[in-house]
């Protein structure tokens, strides 16, 4: 058994006190603690204490972090970034495992210790990019915890075998249902969402669909999703990503479909786009909606933008939902934190004794200064084990 005894930390800004780690877990949290006889001691210097932080949609697959600047000219719609991303592929330049591998590691570094990637399946990749997450999760040896989505990037009912493929990936290491954008991908919302359920019914796992489609297209999608939600009693297993349609269509229509989400405890993940309309996040939240945030892509064909950090994801949510008071950015941690551990189904999750021991500290005053000013993270604990000190992984 290992002890390890932080001293002198303020979680989320408050008062100082001590965290004692045995193991893997948090095993006591007060001030003055005594220090164990085996404990190794570590002055927190009167950091900010956060959880570790939780990236809650990202496609480490995807990204070329750790390789050469991608020169992006790509097309303006969805389709040409589709299409681009297969052609470069095709180049075989591409190592799914090894930008995994680095991207996730930067993500460490910054103290998030837990992750939702979405990993492509199409016809050309295969299972290929499912397994190279696989492999990518298992080479970080237990210090991120990290659920892989079966991502249908092109479709599923009218690519040939991706269900199929699906069903292999949620039954080899995939752990959630993904999906995308039924009506404007598939053209066919009704034969997907029925493909989407039946493979998580099968798999007894939850989903989580990429919606973007606009307006009143996207808001027949989810009425659509809602509807299987509530009929199969699936409660608190579904999250929508983007859910750009909440943003646009009228409010007593965004009302209406919000309270259903609210009943079902269907969340959404918000990447906070400057671009595009999203959900607004006051709204979503009082209208007792879980919403959680995530990067999207980082550095990948589809974009140059996003860094490896929740705290600068954050700062994105809290600059597109215009929070300026402190209450209001403890939302934006909110959903790098505890919202998303809810959304994804974490369990063990906070630093309350019995927690998995994830912590990060930040040379912060307050949790608003820490998300305007992003500092390097003093130290980073995954699973009870030191992986990052000053902005570098520990070796070892
Ligand atoms: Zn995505």
């Amino acid at each position: 058994m290992t002890a390890l005894l932080l001293r002198n930390i303020r979680p989320y800004g408050g008062a100082s006190v001590d965290l004692l780690i045995r193991d893997e877990t948090i095993a006591a949290v007060g001030p003055s603690l005594p220090p164990p006889p085996d404990a190794t001691l570590e002055d927190g210097l009167g950091c900010l204490l956060l959880p570790g932080l939780i990236e809650g949609h990202t496609h480490l697959d995807k990204t070329v972090w750790g390789s050469p600047w991608y020169r992006n000219a790509v097309g303006p719609n969805r389709v040409d970034r589709i299409e681009n991303e297969r052609a470069w592929r095709r180049q075989g330049r591409h190592d799914a495992e090894a930008g995994s591998l680095a991207l996730a590691r930067a993500f460490l570094v910054n103290g998030t210790t837990r992750m939702r990637s979405h990993a492509d399946i199409d016809p050309e990749v295969g299972l290929r990019h499912v397994e190279a997450t696989v492999r990518a999760r298992q080479a970080l040896g237990g210090a991120m915890e990290m659920q892989i989505v079966a991502f249908p990037q092109s479709g599923v009912v009218t690519q040939a075998g991706v269900e199929e493929l699906m069903d292999a990936a949620l039954r080899d290491g995939a752990d959630v249902v993904g999906g995308m954008d039924p009506c404007a991908i598939d053209r066919d919302p009704v034969r997907q969402i029925d493909a989407l359920f039946r493979l998580s019914q099968r798999h007894a796992k939850p989903l989580d669909i990429h919606l973007h489609e606009p307006g009143e297209m996207g808001a027949f999608s989810l009425d659509l999703i809602l509807e299987r939600v509530e009929v199969l009693g699936l409660h608190g297993q579904v999250t929508i990503s983007h859910g750009f349609c909440l943003g646009m269509i009228p409010a007593a229509d965004r009302d209406a479909l919000l309270a259903r989400m609210a009943k079902t405890g269907t969340a959404i993940a918000t990447t906070a786009p400057a671009g595009t309309p999203v959900p607004p996040l006051a709204i979503c939240r009082a209208a007792g909606v879980t919403v959680y945030g995530g990067n999207d892509g980082i550095r990948d064909t589809w974009t140059p933008y996003a860094q490896p950090d929740m705290l600068d994801r954050a700062l994105h949510i809290g600059l597109r939902n215009a929070l300026r008071r402190d209450d209001e950015l403890d939302w934006a941690l909110d959903c790098v934190t505890s919202a998303a551990a809810k959304g994804c189904g974490f369990t063990n999750y906070g630093l309350a004794p019995g927690s998995r021991a994830d912590v990060v500290l930040v040379d912060a005053e307050t949790v608003g200064a820490a998300i305007v000013d992003r500092p390097v993270r003093r130290l980073v604990i995954a699973g009870g084990r030191i992986v990052a000190r000053d902005g570098a992984m520990v070796t070892g």
